[in-house]
């Protein structure tokens, strides 16, 4: 069941609680530490000639992902390296697959 009181309102937007694993897909090692980095976007038009801005949107936007969710960054405190969430989401479930698959047909393996 989708539990709406446990979001949460930063910065006037809506951000669901992170629902999944994270692993960092340069070091390999950090699932534990990370800084989310929020985006937010103003819609801005620029004189041609002087780039003075000649209109700007009032309200900031956040930029959400196909599947509605938040279109953030992700920081890795070990590291320091910065990619979009679903790089470290993705890094987590193919580890977590390899992982599943090599107990499986690899019981000796080691890791
Ligand atoms: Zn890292």
């Amino acid at each position: 069941m989708y539990m709406e009181a446990e979001e949460v309102i930063r910065f006037g937007v809506e951000v669901k609680p992170v629902a999944d694993a994270y692993l960092c897909p340069i070091c390999q090692t950090n699932r534990t530490r990370f800084a989310l980095i929020y985006k937010f976007v103003q819609e801005v038009q620029l004189d041609p000639h002087t780039g003075r801005v000649v209109y700007e949107a009032h309200e900031l936007e956040s930029p959400l992902r196909p599947d509605g969710r938040l279109d953030i960054d992700v920081r890795c405190l070990e590291c320091d390296y910065v990619g979009a969430e679903m790089t470290f989401i993705k890094t987590q479930k193919r580890e977590a697959k390899l992982a599943k698959r090599g107990r499986e047909n690899r019981p000796a393996a080691s890791s």
